[in-house]
């Protein structure tokens, strides 16, 4: 069970998540012994508060998307709890659910993908992508169906008239809000956002940005923010957390953790966001971090993170730091939190 949560008011809070692991077992030879396991995810705690958006973020391979698919459960965890609160305040362990059982959930969990290239079919028209949960959900067929998915694509900047085109004819950006109109388009609570601005170009990034926050306030929508890029995280975020190697080293309000970070990780990828202004890059250049990513289905002893922290002393090698609240939700896998001074982003202008 996991030594802490982030729930601060349980009332509040529509989804948490208890050391949560993936494993994925890798397998060799004729008859496919198992010889070891990849800890794609490796003990996660959080929580969601309704209405919140919180970040998962960090570099690629730490176990974020897959953390993300388990809540989705595209993957079925190894271990671990995933509880979400109904509307009703019954609480269920969707971890536990079979196939079945989760049906009435998924209308209540959607995802908005990475790629708005790829995660649209290419011979259906933007009618029947953004039609099929309604049409599969909810029965709604001819006028009523076209209704419905005007709306939609309205509220997501998009013309009523473009539903009967298809994916080839839009933009990157427009694709995107495709894609947006369909995750919303059975009401959900809660929006598993998977790098979903990361592969757009900057100003149209900002758009979808706006985009997502308006209809999080409209709809109030809790958002699960995947990312790699923290200063897309600092703008959408209200709490950040940090993965490494399966396992989240910190995480707290997005502006503490830009501030004050906490974990040595936190700090170099903070040293890596690009500067609003050439003249502040003189506060501090970024930190290089030494070494690879650990190899998840050999994770290094004690701390994950030692062979590339600059910090690092004897203990780090031999304990694994466990993840605590060191004062207002601040929470840090380090053994040396409180005696470290790291450096924040700098201050935005
Ligand atoms: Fe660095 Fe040690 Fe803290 Fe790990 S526990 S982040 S190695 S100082």
């Amino acid at each position: 069970m996991a030594e802490t949560t982030q729930a601060t008011n349980h009332n509040n809070v529509l989804l948490e998540v208890n050391d949560l692991k993936m494993h994925f077992p890798i397998r060799k030879g004729f008859v496919r012994h198992v010889v070891g396991h990849i800890r794609a995810v490796d003990g996660v705690t959080f929580a969601i508060k309704s209405g919140e958006t919180l970040s998962l973020v960090g570099e690629s391979g730490c176990g974020k998307t897959t953390t993300g698919r388990c809540i989705l459960r595209a993957y079925d965890p190894t271990t671990g709890q995933i509880l979400y609160r109904r509307p009703d305040g019954e609480v269920v362990d969707l971890a536990a659910l079979d196939r079945n059982a989760l049906k009435p959930y998924r209308r209540e969990i959607r995802t908005i993908f990475q790629d708005p290239y790829s995660s649209l079919n290419p011979r259906m028209n933007v009618l029947d992508i953004v039609g099929e949960p309604l049409r599969v959900n909810e029965g709604l067929t001819g006028r009523a169906l076209e209704d419905r998915v005007a709306v939609l694509l309205r509220q997501c900047g998009l013309r009523a008239e473009y539903m009967h085109r298809y994916p080839h004819a839009f933009s990157g950006g427009e694709r995107q809000r495709i894609g947006i109109a369909r995750a919303l388009a059975l009401n959900p609570r809660l929006v598993v956002c998977d790098e979903g601005v990361s592969a757009l170009d900057v100003s149209v990034r900002a758009q979808i940005l706006n985009l997502l926050q308006d209809l999080q306030e409209q709809y109030k929508l809790t958002y699960l923010f995947i990312a790699h890029d923290l200063s897309v995280v600092e703008y959408i975020s209200d709490r950040v957390a940090v993965m490494y190697v399966g396992k989240l080293v910190e995480l707290a309000e997005t502006e503490e953790l830009y501030v004050n970070p906490k974990h040595p990780y936190t700090e170099a990828l903070l040293s890596a966001v690009p500067k609003p202004d050439p003249r502040l890059s003189s506060r501090g250049q970024g930190i290089i971090l030494e070494g690879d990513v650990a190899d998840p289905s050999h994770p290094p002893s004690g701390c994950y993170f030692h062979p590339r922290c600059r910090y690092t002393q004897e203990r780090c090698s031999q304990e694994t730091p466990a993840l605590r609240d060191t004062g207002a939700g601040h929470f840090v896998a380090c053994h040396y939190a409180e005696q470290l001074t790291l450096r924040g982003a700098v201050a935005r202008i």
